[in-house]
Formats: structure tokens, C-alpha cells, sequence
């Protein structure tokens, strides 16, 4: 692995987890990578609209929202955990896609997971081939819009939860690791209706150097 990947990795995780607003606002992520880097799992058109469109929508929306809410200087995640209706709505969408757009990395057909994070799928899903059978049969049956997120708990286990909507793992006091987008709009221009081949071809980009940090963080 080249050095300037594992420094990558780790600057990812750990911004993601102190990211505050500056001067009152939010900002919108700046993809480490170029808009077609995740060709053709994910088009230069879908990832412009996803993260140029939506995402910087819901940054908008939650910067609107903030001043005179009282969740004004708090971190995202703080305000993910405590606030509720639209600004739990934008703010949740604005964390999921953070994290979700930071742990990806060019096609490759022999990605999986690295380090201690390795050991700790095989542990408790037996092989990384039933991890990915539960993980996508999760994200494939999620009715209507959502997440599929693996996350530890407070003992550190590693759980694979369904998240309605805007909704992120934080909520239940979980620490999010690695997440998938099953809105129609990650997925829809790309591959129309069929979110279980969007679910299987997404293996081929996730950088597990990056989900690996932020376990063994
Ligand atoms: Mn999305």
C-alpha cells in the first residue's frame, strides 16, 4: 500500500468525527477523488448529481435550518444524535453522505477488508462472503429509502442495522463504519430498478483501509 493512501485514510476518518460548522455553516465535502474515478460502478453522472445536487442541498438546508435552533457550534454527529424533524432529516443526510462518499476507491475485483477490522468479520459473520450476503440482502429488502450501515456497538461488536430514510447509526449510539445509499437516487440513473446489482457491484469500490480506521480508531 502506497503511504499516501494509509495517510489518506486516516485524515478521513478522523475529520469526518470532529467536523464542526465554521462561522455558523457547514460545508460540502470535497470528493477525494475525481467525479468518474468510480467508473462504471458509479457514473460521472450520478456521482455530479449525488454529491453536487443532493448533498449540497441538504448542506443548504441544514445551514438554513441552524441559526436560532440551539444546535447551533455543535458537531455534526451531536447534532444528528439530539435534534429531530427536518434538521435530524439534513443533518443526518449530510453525515451518511460524508462518510458514505469518503470510504470509496477505484474498481477493483479483489477488494476486502483489511486488518483488524478482517479478523473481527470473519469472527463474527464467519467469512467476508456471509458478511456480504447479510450486509446486501439488508440493503435489497429496506423498503422505500434508507441505509444499510455496519457498526460497532459499545462493546465494540459489529452490527448491521437498516436506516429508514435520513437516519444514521448515531442515533442509536452506534459508530458508523461503513454505510450504503439505497435511495433511488444513488443508484437509479445507473442501474434503473435493480438495487441488488447496484448492492453487488458497489464491492468492487469500497476502500477498506478507510472502514479499517475507522474501526480500529
Ligand atoms: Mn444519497
Amino acid at each position: 500500500m502506497k503511504v499516501s493512501t494509509i495517510a489518506f485514510s486516516l485524515f478521513a476518518a478522523t475529520a469526518l468525527a470532529q467536523t464542526k460548522p465554521v462561522d455558523g455553516k457547514f460545508s460540502l465535502l470535497k470528493l477525494p477523488y475525481a467525479a468518474n474515478a468510480l467508473e462504471p460502478v458509479i457514473s460521472e453522472t450520478t456521482m455530479n448529481l449525488h454529491h453536487g445536487k443532493h448533498l449540497a442541498t441538504y448542506v443548504n438546508n441544514l445551514n438554513n435550518l441552524l441559526p436560532g435552533s440551539g444546535f447551533e457550534g455543535l458537531t455534526l454527529e451531536e447534532v444528528v444524535e439530539k435534534s429531530e424533524g427536518a434538521i435530524f432529516n439534513n443533518a443526518g443526510q449530510m453525515l451518511n453522505h460524508d462518510l458514505y462518499f469518503t470510504q470509496f476507491t477505484t474498481p477493483a475485483d479483489d477488494r476486502k477488508p483489511v486488518g483488524k477490522l478482517a479478523a473481527a468479520i470473519n469472527e463474527q459473520f464467519g467469512s467476508f462472503e456471509e458478511f456480504q450476503k447479510e450486509f446486501s440482502q439488508k440493503g435489497a429488502t429496506l423498503f422505500g429509502s434508507g441505509w444499510v450501515w455496519l457498526s460497532t456497538d459499545k462493546e465494540g461488536k459489529l452490527v448491521i442495522t437498516q436506516e429508514v430514510n435520513g437516519s444514521n447509526p448515531v442515533k442509536r449510539g452506534l459508530k458508523p463504519l461503513m454505510g450504503l445509499d439505497v435511495w433511488e437516487h444513488a443508484y437509479y440513473v445507473d442501474y434503473q430498478n435493480r438495487r441488488a446489482d447496484h448492492l453487488a457491484a458497489v464491492w468492487q469500490i469500497i476502500d477498506w483501509n478507510v472502514v479499517d480506521a475507522r474501526y480500529s480508531k
